[in-house]
């Protein structure tokens, strides 16, 4: 369990450093405004699990749409104008792990912003950008020394390494 919480966390923490440089080079989507009936959402009570990925997470709630099951994540907080590259792939990995789960692709998963909500579609090249993110974090787990790959003092700020990080710009 501790090495899967110890994924999750790797995850997080790539996807935040890596993901502007993974979106220039996949061509990620960017999102959609649509409108959503919060009332159909169902609350995902148990995460989800995909042993062959080593992954584990739980979207927000899963929409049940002619028998399509869509993954929503809410944040709360600044509302983009286009989802940051971090939510698509945290969504990205909701979308694979419902099809790990159920055997059923979504076609999009939706990041509900406090007051928009956008469809991003679930890609051949979005799932393959997430794959070699996935591959590139095992890489990196063996690895003892990880440089920084920014120089925003605020980020490492608001980041919950800083008191260890032998890196941090604070
Ligand atoms: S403190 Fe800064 S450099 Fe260290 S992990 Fe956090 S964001 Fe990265």
């Amino acid at each position: 369990m501790l090495f899967l919480v110890f994924v999750l966390l790797l995850l997080a923490i790539v996807f935040f450093w890596q993901s502007g440089r993974q979106r220039r080079a996949a061509g990620l989507p960017g999102g959609r405004v649509i409108y959503t009936d919060t009332h159909a959402w169902g609350v995902v009570e148990k995460p989800l699990f995909s042993s062959e990925l080593g992954l584990t997470g739980k979207p927000d709630y899963l929409v049940e749409q002619n028998g399509r099951l869509i993954p929503v994540e809410v944040k709360t907080g600044r509302v983009p104008d286009a989802p940051y590259d971090s939510h698509i792939f945290q969504l990205a990995a909701y979308c694979l792990l419902v099809e790990k789960t159920y055997g059923k692709r979504p076609p999009y998963g939706i990041i509900h912003y406090p007051n928009r909500d956008f469809a991003v579609d679930y890609t051949p090249q979005l799932e393959s950008a997430l794959l070699d993110q996935l591959a590139e974090m095992r890489r990196d787990e063996n690895r003892t020394n990880v440089p920084r790959s920014h120089d925003e003092a605020a980020r490492c700020r608001r980041c919950g390494f800083k008191k260890v990080c032998d890196q941090s710009l604070v």
